[in-house]
């Protein structure tokens, strides 16, 4: 049987063959031929005949086709005209699968859910992302509160890395606090290049992203705390106090910033990477004080 899923070398030659399918580098085209690797991914996203799935580009249907096994209801957005006719024939016998021909960026993913999904019925969102816009897509899914429970997606091992950083190691940025604000960010298995057709040219891994109901901490003003972040990390070898004084030139001295650091009970000598969530809160809130209103 395993040897007719998609996900297999053989399917997928002649698939491609039969359609004389090439492969767009610009579209982030790998394709995954490892059945086992998938459903793994399956595993670790919680996938039950209950839940429903959003998938993001699903290429020739080889993850396509394990949702639709494992999950209640399967909704793929795909950029890609090309895939289409081509999904249609290899995913015919999944009557639990729609294709959305659509730019992920530009999709109302809330209002598909509510179009295509039983009323609170579980979400998960799984993914081999194309790897160009990592970023854009997990940020604008999680930004926009989706009523999802979790992400779990394919990406590069750098990209996961980051995103799941913890305070005082090389990983650790804004990114890390950005995706950490709006989730529970873990790296739930790291993944050879062989897996993929073609290969690409970095490492991959898993990573699940389980939303939080609330933010872990309290912030006057989300848009000004994500502003000192980024400001913290501008040079990562300067102190939190050299840092911040380049962000409030012209605003406050580097006297004035001392003193907003004190009262926020955090030395200026740090560095931005070894500052903790709750940390940072700390400083925003603090500097929002002095904010112009
Ligand atoms: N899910 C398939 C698999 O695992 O074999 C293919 C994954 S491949 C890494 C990424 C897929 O995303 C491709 O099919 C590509 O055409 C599609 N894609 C790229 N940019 C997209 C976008 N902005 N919106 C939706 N799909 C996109």
């Amino acid at each position: 049987m395993t040897n007719k899923y998609i996900a297999t070398p053989t399917r997928t030659k002649e698939i491609l063959g039969k359609y004389h399918f090439t492969f767009k580098k610009s579209l982030g085209q790998n394709f995954l031929v490892d059945v086992s690797v998938l459903q793994n991914i399956i595993r670790h996203a919680g996938i039950t005949k209950d839940t429903a799935v959003i998938e993001i580009g699903p290429g020739i249907g080889a993850l396509t086709e394990q949702l639709a096994i494992h999950a209640d209801q399967v909704v793929a957005f795909e950029i890609d005209q090309r895939l289409l006719p081509i999904l249609k024939d290899t995913l015919g016998d999944y009557s639990n699968v729609n294709v959305i021909h659509q730019d992920i960026l530009k999709a109302d993913v809330t209002q598909v859910i509510a179009e295509h999904f039983q009323k609170d019925q579980e979400v998960h969102v799984v993914a081999n992302l194309p790897y160009y816009i990592t970023t854009p897509i997990l940020m604008k899914l999680i930004r926009d509160r989706l009523p999802v429970t979790s992400l779990t997606v394919m990406i590069q091992k750098e990209v996961a890395d980051r995103m799941s950083g913890e305070p005082n190691t090389k990983s650790y940025g804004s990114l890390s606090l950005a995706v950490q604000y709006y989730s529970e960010a873990k790296v739930v298995m790291n993944v050879p290049k062989q897996v993929f057709m073609p290969q690409p040219n970095v490492d991959s891994s898993i990573l699940q992203l389980t939303i939080r109901q609330q933010p872990p901490v309290e912030v006057t003003d989300e848009d000004f705390f994500f502003e000192i972040i980024q400001a913290s990390f501008a040079q990562r070898r300067k102190t939190l106090k050299n840092n911040l004084s380049r962000f409030f030139k012209g605003v406050h001295d580097k006297e004035k910033i001392e003193h907003i650091l004190q009262e926020a009970g955090i030395d200026g000598i740090r560095r931005g990477e070894s500052l903790t969530m709750e940390e940072f809160a700390q400083v925003a809130n603090s500097f929002f004080q002095y904010e112009p209103k």
